[in-house]
């Protein structure tokens, strides 16, 4: 298990655009496998990180969220993708391929309301509107007197 499938996925998220924005203040290897570093927190604090990818359950952090617990933080995931700029690549690209799956989810699905709604007849149509006027929001109602019914 590496750290990023570890961690929650807003730490990840968290953790990149920390990565980004540069907080990480230092990094010095230890190992090949172990790490500490210095990352910016809100206001004047920092925190100290260790990093240890081969027992990823060992990596540790002292800020308040994850000091005694073992959470994998934000704060460790940039530490590790500034160690690992490839990992931060690689996790970028997931994220920005799952918008692109998801917009074209999103298309589908209105092209097969378009369709559905074009090949409704004529009474069919009118039951869905009065459904529609009568299950609907009360601001849907309204808006549906004042355009068709009151001028
Ligand atoms: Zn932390």
């Amino acid at each position: 298990m590496s750290l990023v499938t570890l961690a929650s996925r807003e730490s990840v998220q968290r953790g990149y655009e920390y990565y980004q924005s540069k907080k990480v203040l230092s990094l010095c290897k230890l190992s090949d496998t172990e790490m500490t570093g210095t990352i910016k927190g809100s206001g004047n604090t920092h925190y100290e990180v260790f990093i240890d990818t081969l027992h990823p359950r060992k990596s540790k952090c002292n800020c308040p969220h994850a000091d005694g617990k073992r959470i994998i933080c934000k704060h460790i995931i940039a530490l590790y993708f500034t160690a690992y700029p490839k990992e931060a690549e690689k996790f970028y690209d997931e994220v920005k391929l799952r918008k692109i799956e998801e917009e074209k989810r999103q298309e589908e699905l209105e092209n097969k309301i378009i369709k559905f709604v074009k090949g409704l007849k004529k009474e069919e149509l009118q039951n869905i509107i009065l459904d529609l006027l009568n299950d609907g929001p009360e601001w849907q109602y309204d808006s549906f007197v004042d355009i068709y019914i009151e001028e």
